[in-house]
């Protein structure tokens, strides 16, 4: 079973064809990075996976379910750190993975998550103090209450220090050895090559090419 498929999505919004006919399959417990430049229709790609978005044509599915037909199922078993995160001003870290734990029936020790993301000490913080790195840690933290089977992660090295971002990349190579599937998006190269196993690359709503990094190294 693969843990993600697209067979010919198309989305087109209004006069805009923001994917254009994707087929594209990731394997259970491979580290997928999703490359493409701004516009090219990689969040639009998550939001049909999450079915936040109805494709205009195609079918997708996750874990082998219909994204359509079983979105609650779906949800809980998917991890997602969103690009563009939104955060309660005044609740703290320990009460927003509380709220993810929740929703996802999980039962996780929350103090274990919030160490592994660095924010132990700012547990009982309320997030509205937080730095940008900070909340993009927390939001991180969300998305991996729950042990899910599928990390989707959009753009989530974008804005972290290069501490930040080797951490991160840590994080994901925990997960995919606890046999999670990862699904990595970037528009820049340096940030999926490093720990991911394919990569497939999106340019104006269509897939261009989907391989090894090293295989794709000669063609960039
Ligand atoms: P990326 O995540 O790769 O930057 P997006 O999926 O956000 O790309 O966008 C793909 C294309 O679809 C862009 O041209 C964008 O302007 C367009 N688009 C995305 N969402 C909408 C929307 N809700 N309404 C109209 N156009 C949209
Ligand atoms: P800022 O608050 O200035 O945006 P960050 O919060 O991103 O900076 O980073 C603060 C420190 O925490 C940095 O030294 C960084 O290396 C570290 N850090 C960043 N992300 C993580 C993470 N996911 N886990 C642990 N430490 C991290």
């Amino acid at each position: 079973m693969n843990a993600i498929e697209l067979s010919n999505v198309t989305k087109r919004y209004g006069d805009v064809t923001a994917l254009d006919d994707v087929t594209l399959s990731v394997a259970e417990g491979e580290i997928f990075g999703f490359l493409g430049p701004n516009g090219a229709g990689k969040s639009t790609t998550i939001d049909i996976l999450l079915d936040f978005v109805r494709p205009t044509a195609g079918s997708a599915s996750v874990l082998g379910r219909d994204v359509q037909a079983d979105s609650l199922a779906v949800r809980q078993r998917v991890g997602v750190l969103p690009d563009g995160y939104h955060l309660y001003d005044r609740l703290t870290a320990r009460q927003h993975l509380e709220f993810a734990a929740d929703s996802k029936e999980a039962d996780d020790d929350i103090g274990a998550v919030l160490e592994r993301v660095g924010l132990a000490d700012a547990a009982d913080r309320t997030a509205g103090g937080f730095s940008k790195g900070m909340k993009q840690r927390l939001v991180l933290a969300m998305a991996l209450v729950g042990e899910p089977d599928v990390l989707i992660l959009d753009e989530p090295t974008t804005g972290l220090d290069p501490n930040g971002a080797r951490r991160m990349r840590e994080i994901i190579r925990e997960e995919r050895d606890r046999g999670a599937t990862v699904f990595f998006s970037s528009h820049i190269l340096e940030q999926v090559e490093a720990v991911c196993d394919r990569v497939g690359i999106l340019r104006d709503g269509r897939i261009v090419a989907v391989d090894t990094i090293d295989a794709l190294r000669g063609a960039l």
